[in-house]
């Protein structure tokens, strides 16, 4: 996992599919999803030349910059999970890019906490419950309220259908259509088993862990639980 030329060949690899499905691979941006690993994956991602590191869990973000601190160049953390209000405080100055804001009380807490800060709203375009996100036609109040407290709304983010990669594709076409509609420029859509799909309907943002790093070892379910009660 933390072995430069096999990340470094890995990397590779994601930027030939990128290319295959399409895209240019300067222009798609390669989030490296580092959760349930250590600092050494993203240490190891660095050397690659890799800056942008996706983590789900507010204590393990958060951890893992504090490792990284003053590593350079210095990576850019991405909030990418379902994020509870009570965790912005200790994220503020740590956070490059609010990738998972799916409703206003998440929204107004990242900007009091940290003002005019970049973010995404993350949109359900799956309709599963267990993915995160507002439904597709709140999206555009959420946008204005967002802009209306001073946010930095950037784009669209979502997590592609369960299932074999075309599965996604639907739910892929909305979010572009909806960040057409919107005028938003960043589409984050796209992971590991189909960024190629992804990258076909107009991802600008990939996030790829299992790719780059292996399997993670599955988390604890009560854990997951807990850490995903949310307060709104
Ligand atoms: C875990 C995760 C990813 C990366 O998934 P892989 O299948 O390992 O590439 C991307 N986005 C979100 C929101 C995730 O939770």
């Amino acid at each position: 996992m933390s072995d430069p030329p096999v990340l470094a060949g890995r990397v590779e690899r994601i930027r030939e599919r990128i290319t295959a499905a399409g895209g240019d691979p300067a222009s798609v941006q390669l989030i490296a999803v580092t959760k349930g690993f250590t600092a050494a994956a993203p240490a190891a991602a660095l050397a690659v030349g890799l800056v942008d590191f996706g983590e789900n869990y507010a204590q393990e973000l958060e951890a893992k910059s504090q490792a990284l601190a003053g590593a350079q160049p210095p990576p850019r953390w991405h909030a990418i999970g379902r994020l509870q209000r009570n965790k912005v405080r200790s994220l503020a100055g740590v956070v490059h890019l609010w990738q998972s804001v799916d409703r206003l009380p998440l929204g107004l807490e990242i900007a009091r906490r940290a003002p005019g800060a970049a973010v995404l709203v993350q949109v359900n375009v799956s309709d599963e419950p267990q993915k995160g996100g507002c439904v597709p036609a709140d999206a555009p109040d959420l946008v204005r309220s967002l802009r209306d407290a001073g946010l930095d709304v950037r784009g669209l983010m979502a997590v592609g259908a369960s299932g074999p990669p075309e599965v996604a594709r639907p739910g892929f076409r909305v979010l572009r259509r909806l960040a057409d509609d919107l005028d938003l420029t960043v589409r984050s859509m796209g992971m590991s088993a189909d960024l190629e799909v992804a990258v076909e309907e107009g991802s600008t943002m990939v996030r790829v862990g299992t790719a780059l790093f292996g399997v993670r070892a599955a988390r604890t379910s009560v854990r997951d639980y807990a850490e995903r009660v949310q307060e709104d």
